[in-house]
């Protein structure tokens, strides 16, 4: 078989079972096409993607303004590394403060890059700035977070799958209870130490736990009163994804017409990836104001493909899509409209105890137990139905579709769903 010819299903699957390194599972399906809110496998049927790539692909998939970009890019300029200054970065990095209102951004690549790079900034700052002595600094992050896969990164995870034999880990992180607000402030009291708190907004991997009320503005104000620095983690929550531009949207432009939630907290290192380049391209991105940026001098940092001229154009083109489409007010409405559905009908249901989220980031909880194969199960039987989820911790299934989703479309898929569980009630 030549490596090009035509595929089955069957015959890809192997090919990864055989070639690949087992780091993932994958739901049996093999895509070869998407557009906007659907994707294709390669015998043809089509699907509604409820992951989006987890929530890189917010502008649809192959958004033609976004490929349009990165193709006329890629047949301009691809790759200068920062030895030389090139013409698109600037354009991007200007687009990109402004829409999020902050100083500078640090371009890089992936979202796992994009966490450590703000973890490095955090350290450098609190020793140059706060004035730590050095190698004392501490990060306060939260249990069952996710910011992936570095190996500082699962130092302080507290998933055993993701750690096991991973070790030795990095030291200088100090772990409390997600939305806890008198943790976060046992943990700041009488140590000087502490330099950061790296918090996701709403946390997606560990099944879109969503914190209570008030929670981020309060863990904000904590931290000022610290002098220690509120790092957002919004790779996944970010870009219009919960209803607003960022979930924790304080200053920024999506005050206008873009936002329809108030105004939350502003947080000193912002991060982002996933659909900063709607799934085109890797791309991610810390942001923060120069009093913060500053501490970052020349050869301290570095990427050779962060901040390259196609993933520059990608960035512009990804960020005006959100604006000029109205995304994030979109999965403002449609989550309402998803939940109110799903509420109603988990009412009367045995198999679904709750749907919890906010925007188009939402997630089931399946009655049954940890290690039970409902959830997996479930997606099959939605994937069947021509829908495309995946459990996410536990038995939880996360429903985050394209934002692009119009009304139809996703009445459309509520039914899906609603018919796929009632093939599993008793
Ligand atoms: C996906 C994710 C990351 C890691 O991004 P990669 O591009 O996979 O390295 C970090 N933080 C959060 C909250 C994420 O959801």
């Amino acid at each position: 078989m030549a490596v090009l010819d035509q595929l089955t299903s069957q015959d890809a699957i192997h090919l990864e079972d055989k070639y690949g390194a087992h780091n993932y599972h994958p739901l049996p399906v093999v895509l070869s096409r998407g557009e906007g809110v659907h994707v294709w496998d390669v015998e043809g049927k089509q699907y509604y993607d409820f992951l989006s790539a987890y929530s890189a692909v917010n502008q649809g998939h192959c958004h033609p303004k976004i490929v349009g970009a990165m193709v006329n890019q890629a047949q301009t300029l691809t790759l200068t590394s920062r030895a030389f200054y090139n013409d698109m970065l600037g354009r991007f990095e200007k687009f990109a403060t402004e829409t999020f209102k902050f100083d500078k951004l640090l371009p890089m690549n992936t979202g796992a890059e994009a966490v450590e790079t703000a973890l490095k900034l955090c350290r450098k700052w609190a020793y140059e700035v706060k004035g730590i002595d050095e190698n004392e600094a501490q990060l306060i992050v939260c249990e069952n977070n996710f910011h992936g896969r570095t190996t500082t990164i699962i130092s302080f995870s507290n998933d055993p799958v993701a750690r096991k034999n991973f070790g030795p880990y990095t030291d200088g992180f100090i772990k409390i209870e997600y939305d806890n607000l008198n943790a976060l402030e046992a943990a700041l009291k009488n140590n000087a130490n502490v330099a950061g708190f790296l918090v996701e907004p709403i946390q997606g991997e560990a099944g879109v736990y969503v914190p209570s009320e008030g929670y981020l503005k309060a863990a904000k104000a904590l931290c000022e009163a610290h002098n220690v620095l509120f790092i957002a983690d919004e790779v996944q929550t970010g870009i219009a994804r919960t209803g607003r531009l960022l979930a924790t949207c304080g200053n920024c432009s999506c005050e206008d017409k873009h936002c329809s939630g108030t105004p939350d907290v502003k947080p000193d290192i912002l991060i982002l990836g996933k659909a900063l380049s709607g799934g085109a391209y890797p791309v991610s991105a810390v942001l923060a104001n120069d009093n913060i940026m500053n501490v970052i001098k020349p050869g301290n940092h570095g990427s050779t493909f962060g901040g390259n001229p196609v993933a520059a154009a990608i960035g512009i083109a990804a960020l005006e899509v959100i604006k000029d489409e109205e995304l994030a007010k979109n999965a403002e409405e449609l989550g309402k409209v998803f939940r109110k559905e799903l509420s109603k009908y988990i009412e009367s249901s045995t198999i679904v105890n709750a749907v919890r989220g906010k925007g188009l980031l939402n997630a089931i909880l399946i009655n049954d137990t940890e290690d039970s194969d409902t959830a997996w199960n479930i997606c099959l039987r939605l994937r069947d139905n021509g829908l495309l989820a995946k459990p996410t911790h536990g038995n939880i299934i996360r429903f985050a579709p394209p934002l692009v989703m119009n009304k139809e479309q996703l009445l459309d898929c509520i039914s899906i769903i609603i018919n796929t569980l009632k093939e599993f009630e008793n």
